[in-house]
């Protein structure tokens, strides 16, 4: 039966549109191609077919597809199944998956033919030059060459191609007209004469370098650890390598690539942030070379569009290292999948939809594949431990640094018994000071860890307590010194910090509490001649900084490294003796079920960072709550002790692991309108879930951009079916725009939030 009509998903926040096929079409149209289609009067995009079936859509007029877009593959079965799983498990539309899961030169959109055509992909072609098959045999080539004698030029070109030319297989070989020296007039009057052909064609896919002959040696430990991981993969699914900072993770992975790579399967290795890509790639590359395909958002366009591609062609051996996206990179024969520091919260994105946390999504991926997933970390994330410790995963512990490095000695300095004892400069504990200045005397280096950006929090009037804020959201403004701006970081809205007090036109404005800028400018008073450089989002705005940035440090081109979490995320330095956490108060202070945990682990974190080589490094950790209990655990680097510790409190205040909970926001600029819907909502799912609705609430930032927010939260037991309560949930965010007052009240859920 030939198809009549298709369900095409388009890149839309809306569920699958009807076309009728197009007797042009009905032949060759399969699911998973790429069509043009047109959408209302003008616009053009790219759809997906999803189904084709023969049942009349209820529309008076029905339109028709009847064009193919060039140059897109089709989607594989197993990509459909994964975007599908993706939009029912977080709660979006298909389209919203190939928003995000398509590069845009591969589904271009127009509002005429010629802008659709614009926008699309299309491959880079070379030209590649042989000689003309008329003539064969050494004699005709001889002949040939008598007859240029005249024309100098060409025969110059003809004898450089035939050097070119393999010997054995002269009229059957091509080469690159790159390789070529003559100016093209000169070949196209030796193609006119039917001498050469040239062609212009799309590069073909280079040859896969030899798989390396030799890997690092494994110490006994790590031995160790690949085979049980080789055991937990036999009975398990996902295996979590839980292996302490410098255990030497990567050389594990390196090896389980290698074997991947040689049955000819593909793997994907993500990781958390782009900054560290490129230099994981480096490591690397220097074993599988151009088998690394890596990937993230900052490469341009076509060079994303060509690796999407190029995965797509792969016939295995090959392996794909990059960020969250790669997980929709269209990957066949997936042998493995790895997630590296998988505890890291940039693996959940929240800004838009798919709101999807990418460690989950591996799990799924490669269990739809076939493949499997080995998950690492110093700090698993709790969801993680839990599962590997109920028996859901394996699970491999690697307890021992690398070479007998010694993991860093742990120093808790009390800042307020330092104050008392006179023993606080600023922002810095003596014990800390002394420390520093013991290590550059040593001619080693130092990082300071200080998780606020900027250089104050806030600023705030010495006179009248007036206090700068976002005139467009809620909250103070941070001041960033290096251009004397006052800069919102939920908006980007920014404004010179007034000389005076705009309020009471008297008081001096005055800075308060202190971020990265701050302590770069104190540690720089402090250490006069020690070379100091700063690492944090306003620095990683630009990526060529960032990585001049890191390279000067790794080569002991700056001292100390000043910088937020960004500087605790996996980076190998080697000189590093002192790691200082400025502030630990603050981490364990946020207003957060997981702040334990994630303060555990970035403090870990940090600490790893100290000591990697030869000596036991140390790190100085600063709080005004030297007794509390995760302090305790992170100077024992008690990752059993913490994990048993948050786990009882979460079971007992019913907190993931062992609930599933969605975010519900509410947004509008109207605040009355917005509380109505909120309490509407509220009522609605109150009769649902009863007590496992927590809300209406505003949130601490309870106004962005303009609009005021208002949040919810639903709280499932593993026991009841967390799909059953989606589909309740949205049926409900339905009825609330089904109301026509309500319909311009953004309603944004988020699965697994973090
Ligand atoms: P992790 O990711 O577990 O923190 P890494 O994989 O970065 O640790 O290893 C820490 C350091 O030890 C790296 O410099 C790495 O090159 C080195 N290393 C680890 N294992 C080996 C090994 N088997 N042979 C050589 N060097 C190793
Ligand atoms: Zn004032
Ligand atoms: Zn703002």
């Amino acid at each position: 039966m030939e198809p009549l009509y298709t369900d095409i998903v388009l890149p839309l926040a809306q569920e699958a549109f009807s076309y009728r096929v197009g007797e042009a079409l009905r032949n060759s149209i399969t699911e998973g191609r790429c069509v043009k289609v047109q959408l209302g009067h003008s616009k053009l995009y790219t759809g997906i077919v999803w189904r084709l079936h023969d049942r009349k859509p209820p529309y008076k007029t029905i339109k028709e597809v009847d064009s193919y877009v060039e140059n897109a593959p089709m989607l594989s079965p197993l990509q459909m199944r994964f975007w599908e799983w993706l939009a029912e498990y977080y709660m979006c539309t298909l389209g919203e998956v190939m928003r995000a899961a398509l590069p845009s030169a591969l589904k271009p959109e127009g509002f005429s033919a010629e802008e659709f055509a614009r926008d699309m992909f299309r491959p880079r072609s070379v030209q590649y030059v042989r000689l003309h098959p008329d003539l064969h045999g050494t004699e005709a080539l001889n002949d040939t060459f008598e007859s240029l004698k005249r024309a100098t030029k060409q025969y110059a070109a003809l004898v450089e191609l035939v050097a070119n030319l393999p010997e054995e297989r002269l009229f059957e070989a091509e080469i690159l007209r790159s390789q070529l020296s003559a100016e093209t007039p000169i070949l196209q009057a030796l193609v006119k004469k039917k001498i050469i052909l040239l062609e212009a064609r799309e590069l073909a896919a280079g040859e896969l370098p030899p798989l390396p002959e030799r890997l690092p040696a494994l110490t006994p430990a790590q031995t160790r650890a690949m085979q049980e991981i080789g055991q937990g993969f036999a009975t398990h699914e996902v295996v979590l390598l839980h292996g302490v900072t410098g255990s030497g993770k990567t050389e594990i992975y390196i090896r389980l690539i290698d074997q991947q790579l040689r049955q000819g399967r593909n793997v994907l290795y993500l990781l958390p942030e782009i900054a560290m890509t490129s230099q994981l790639v480096e490591r690397i590359r220097s074993y599988f070379g151009e088998r690394v395909i890596p990937y993230h958002s900052r490469f341009p366009e076509r060079t994303r569009v060509e690796r999407y591609l190029r995965a797509n062609r792969s016939r295995g051996g090959e392996l794909i290292l990059g960020v969250r996206s790669s997980l929709f990179l269209p990957i066949n024969d997936l042998g493995l999948v790895i997630v590296d520091e998988e505890h890291d919260t940039s693996y959940k994105q929240t800004d838009t939809a798919p709101r999807y946390q990418a460690r989950d999504c591996a799990v799924v991926l490669a269990r739809l594949a076939g493949a499997k997933t080995l998950l690492g970390s110093a700090t698993p994330s709790l969801e993680s431990w839990a599962n590997a410790t109920e028996g859901k995963y394996g699970l491999v512990s690697l307890t021992e640094r690398y070479g007998g490095a010694l993991l860093p000695q742990m120093i808790i300095s009390d800042t307020m018994r330092a104050v008392q004892r006179g023993e606080r400069n600023v922002h810095f504990n003596k014990a800390l000071t002394d420390r520093i200045a013991a290590a550059l005397t040593a001619g080693e280096q130092v990082m300071l860890f200080q998780n606020r950006r900027g250089f104050s929090p806030y600023v705030e009037c010495g006179t009248c307590g007036w206090v700068a804020s976002c005139p467009h959201c809620n909250v103070t403004l941070t001041f960033h010194k290096a251009d004397g701006m006052l800069r919102c970081h939920y908006c980007g809205y920014a404004l010179p910090l007034p000389p005076r007090c705009p309020a009471c036109g008297q008081g001096a404005v005055e800075s308060r509490g202190f971020g990265t800028e701050k302590v770069e400018e104190e540690i720089t008073r402090l250490f006069p001649s020690a070379r100091i450089a700063r690492l944090d989002r306003d620095t990683m705005q630009n990526p060529s900084k960032f990585r001049a940035i890191i390279t000067a440090f790794t080569r002991h081109e700056s001292d100390i490294l000043v910088g937020t979490q960004i500087i605790t995320k996996g980076f190998d330095f080697g000189g590093v003796s002192l790691v200082g956490i400025l502030n630990a108060d603050n981490l364990l202070n946020y207003p957060d079920f997981r702040a334990a945990e994630r303060a555990f682990q970035l403090m870990v974190q940090a600490a790893g960072r100290a000591g990697r080589r030869q000596r036991q490094g140390e790190v100085v950790i600063q709080t005004s709550m030297p007794e509390h209990p995760l302090i305790r655990q992170v100077a024992a680097g008690d990752y059993l002790a913490m994990a048993r510790r948050q786990l009882a409190e979460r079971s007992a205040f019913f907190y993931p692991p062992y609930c599933r909970m969605v975010g519900i926001l509410l947004r509008h600029r109207d605040k009355m309108l917005l509380w109505r819907a909120a309490n509407r909502l509220g009522d609605d799912l109150r009769g649902i879930f009863g007590r496992r609705l927590l809300g209406p609430q505003p949130p601490p930032v309870d106004r962005i951009r303009e609009e005021f927010l208002v949040t919810f939260l639903l709280k499932v037991e593993r026991s009841r079916s967390f799909a059953q309560a989606k589909v309740l949930l949205a049926e409900a965010i339905a009825r609330l725009h089904g109301k026509a007052e309500f319909r311009s009240v953004t309603v944004v859920c988020n699965v697994d939030p973090q």
